[in-house]
């Protein structure tokens, strides 16, 4: 069986496909600024790259080029189009109407319209997507896979907002989280690493990349997540501010003019270590500043490595123990210092953490980092989001 799997944004759209036989990539790339000028399509795949600069007026044509390169001679893995077997969707939220991988229909596609406010700077993209994929491939079985359906599980008591009840029934208002697929993979890659039944296990999975959350996994369920109703909440980010009291946030903003939408905005692009370091966004860059001696940018990773640690504290509580700490993503994967950082003084808890281990290269394979001696073990594990995907829509069909 080949699954298809498209992660599409406002201006871009990423795929991949994947042979479910042996979960091999056959061919994977991405289109880039459809809508705008410029358009372009990378296309990997026979140990190849294919660079085809087009323009791309809407996602109907980019899934077009893609499919065109698809079954092509010399860049193409497939004879023809109805060699893939469906098309799994990545999906931002789901809100309180999908708790699960939902196969698409017209019915399923209105609710999709209806919820898009939920995140309004991804899910319109999705549906955008999804809608150019029913265009060019009538008939083809698709999926929508939300990153929010892994924390779908979490008790009422943590995924509730203290606000007027009323208002969360009226508005579903809640705790939904984000990287689902991304702390489902690792949770489950973890157990299978370690041998031992996932059901067994108590897991706090750190998803650090440009956007960072960390879950609370126990016996293979999520049980809560740092990322709240949108995913500005948790530790601070590359650019947005992580967890803030909202009456100091209403204080800059009517201090610097701004109303709330331009408030929001500040605090998701011009907030996190960006908004602190006043250097980048970009953790190797933070790293470069700090060791040129800038004090901001020194803090800015101070703050994230202390929340970070927090956040393992207190689902370590929330869980009643721990068994394995999870590092993944583009910061959890590549950066031994904020590793380092976010698990030290937690030897108390049974956390160590060996030094030689943690500084071992990202080859794109687990590794165990913690010490011999270590009651916790601590992984580092390459996340793999398209697979989940691709495996949520087989099982789906
Ligand atoms: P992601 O959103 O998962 O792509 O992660 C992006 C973040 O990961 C950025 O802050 C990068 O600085 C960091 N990152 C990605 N690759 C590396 C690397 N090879 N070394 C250090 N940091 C990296």
């Amino acid at each position: 069986m080949k699954i298809l799997v498209i992660n599409a944004g406002s201006s871009s759209l990423k795929y991949q496909l994947i042979d479910m036989e042996n979960e091999a990539v056959l061919a994977k790339g991405g289109c880039e600024r459809i809508g705008i000028p410029g358009g372009k399509l990378t296309h990997k795949a026979n140990g190849q790259t294919f660079v085809i600069e087009q323009e791309l007026p809407d996602h109907t044509q980019a899934i077009s080029l893609v499919l065109k390169e698809l079954v092509d001679k010399q860049a193409g893995v497939i004879s023809s189009m109805d060699e893939i077997d469906a098309v799994g969707h990545r999906v931002v939220a789901s809100g309180e109407a999908f708790k699960k991988t939902t196969l698409v229909t017209d019915e399923v596609m209105a609710t999709m319209e209806e919820i898009a406010e939920l995140a309004p700077l991804h899910n319109p993209a999705a549906i955008l997507g999804v809608n150019a994929c029913r265009a060019v491939m009538p008939g083809k079985k698709m999926a929508l896979v939300f990153d929010t359906s892994f924390h779908a599980t979490m008790p009422d008591y943590a995924y509730m907002y203290a606000v007027d009840y009323d208002d969360y029934k009226a508005y579903h208002v809640r705790r939904y989280g984000a990287h689902g697929t991304s702390h489902k993979f690792v949770s489950g890659e973890a157990a299978k690493y370690l041998k031992k039944d996932i059901k067994d296990l108590k897991i706090v999975t750190c998803h650090l990349g440009n956007g960072s959350s960390i879950s609370a996994v126990k016996g293979g369920v999520c049980i809560d997540t740092s990322m709240g109703f949108t995913p500005l909440a948790g530790v601070p980010m590359g650019t947005r501010s992580g967890d803030i009291d909202y009456a100091a946030a209403e204080f800059i903003f009517r201090k610097k003019g701004m109303d709330l939408s331009e408030g929001l905005t500040y605090l998701n692009k011009k907030c996190g270590v960006l908004g602190i370091s006043g250097v980048s966004s970009d953790f190797r860059d933070l790293a470069a500043a700090k060791e040129a001696g800038n004090d901001r940018a020194r803090l800015a990773l101070d703050m994230f490595a202390y929340s970070c640690k927090k956040y393992i504290g207190a689902y370590m509580a929330a869980m009643g123990g721990l068994d394995v700490i999870v590092f993944t993503a583009g910061i959890g994967e590549n950066t031994p210092d904020v590793r380092a950082d976010a698990v030290s003084g937690l030897e108390a808890f049974g956390v160590k953490l060996d030094a030689e281990k943690n500084r071992q290269k990202n080859d794109g394979e687990i590794h165990d980092i913690s010490a011999a001696d270590s009651r916790v073990k601590i992984l580092v594990i390459p996340t793999n989001e398209e697979l989940v995907i691709a495996r949520e829509t087989a099982a789906l069909l």
